[in-house]
């Protein structure tokens, strides 16, 4: 297993593999699991059953990342390693984005959002809520203590490229880039929040936001981004930003061909930004001084986390284990593989 003294430091995109355990659903339908995770960043996709050999890595199956987390991994395991490094990022007046990205029903938000199984509504265990609360912790530590900073928090979701605000009644918002590239969601809600549990109740009021009016909250989630940022403020001014950002399931951007012709466009606005994502994530890795964000309302609303000097990028590929979902897996991998 992972220990502290795994943890890299100091690289500014970071990109690991979760798998969870095989769920009811799949075990009812006797689902096999095809993952296995070998050592503390190599994840293998094979034949279920069949008893692994190590050392043959089949070029195509195997993937190599920053980290890979198995399915004993706690969202607090996972945090250490990928979020956690980026709350010193925003105190250092850097901008740092966290991304959970992979198939509906793989766990992103499980992950970044928290346990909503069942009736466990505890948004406290997601990394949302883990970064929150080393936020507040960070701020009583001496040196950041004396720049007096205001801690304030925004949630909104990304619809067929339209912007919604979640803690202002789903208000749909206009995107305004001005004439120095900033990029501005007018009227956003900028939520003040003193300590974790102000931060958990507007998760939890954004979530039912989110899903109200919805037949099912997994067919609404699973097209649409969700952004939940913390921005720290000193006397106004913004001093660093932390967007966590719990994406469209990836197999939606596959909807192309549906019979429905919402489904389709909704299907490839997915597409296209989960294709602009990999590409700025991809410029900033090579600080290249063009970065593509114009290319999806995303990557438009999180252009400032993309460019400048002190900007941390993590991304957290979510695989459902079993072998039904095997073609998706490979597609989040090989994904997951190009983003650095
Ligand atoms: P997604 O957001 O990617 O569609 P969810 O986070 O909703 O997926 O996860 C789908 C189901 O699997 C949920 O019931 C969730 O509680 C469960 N689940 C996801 N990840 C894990 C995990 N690591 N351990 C246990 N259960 C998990
Ligand atoms: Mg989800």
């Amino acid at each position: 297993p992972l220990t502290t003294e795994d943890l890299i430091e100091d690289h500014r995109i970071c990109v690991c593999v979760r798998t969870r355990p095989l769920n009811k659903k799949e075990l009812t339908m006797k689902d096999l699991d095809v993952i296995t995770i070998p050592s503390k960043d190599v994840v293998m996709v094979h034949e279920p059953k069949q008893k692994v050999d190590l050392t043959r890595y089949l070029e195509n199956q195997t993937f190599r990342f920053d980290y890979a987390f198995d399915d004993t991994s706690t969202n607090e395991m996972v945090y250490r390693f990928t979020a956690r490094p980026l709350v010193e990022t925003i105190f250092e007046r850097g901008m740092a984005t966290c991304f959970a990205y992979g198939q509906t029903g793989s766990g992103k938000t499980h992950t970044m959002g928290g346990d909503f199984s069942g009736k466990n509504q505890d948004c406290s265990k997601g990394i949302y809520a883990l970064a929150a609360r080393d936020v507040f912790l960070m701020l009583k530590k001496p040196n950041y203590k004396k720049l007096d900073l205001q801690v304030f928090a925004t949630f909104f979701e990304i619809y067929s490229g339209k912007v919604f605000d979640l803690l202002n009644r789903k208000a749909k918002l206009r995107v305004l880039e001005d004439g120095k590239q900033q990029v501005q969601v007018v009227g956003l809600q900028e939520r003040d929040v003193k300590c974790t549990e102000d931060v958990l109740k507007l998760i939890e009021m954004g979530n039912s936001c989110r899903t109200s009016g919805q037949t099912s909250a997994n067919a609404h989630s699973s097209r649409s981004h969700a952004v939940f940022q913390i921005i720290l403020r000193r006397r106004g001014k913004m001093h660093g930003k932390f967007s966590l950002i719990d994406l469209a399931g990836n197999e939606r951007g596959a909807d192309t061909s549906s019979a429905d012709r919402q489904t389709r466009l909704e299907g490839a606005e997915i597409n296209k930004s989960l294709l602009a994502l990999k590409e700025c994530i991809r410029a900033l890795g090579r600080n290249k001084p063009h970065t593509p964000f114009r290319a999806s309302k995303l990557t438009q609303v999180l252009r400032d986390s993309f460019i400048g000097e002190n900007s941390r990028t993590c991304m957290i590929a979510t695989i459902s284990p079993g072998m039904a979902s095997c073609e998706n897996t490979l597609n989040t991998l090989r994904y997951a593989n190009r983003v650095k």
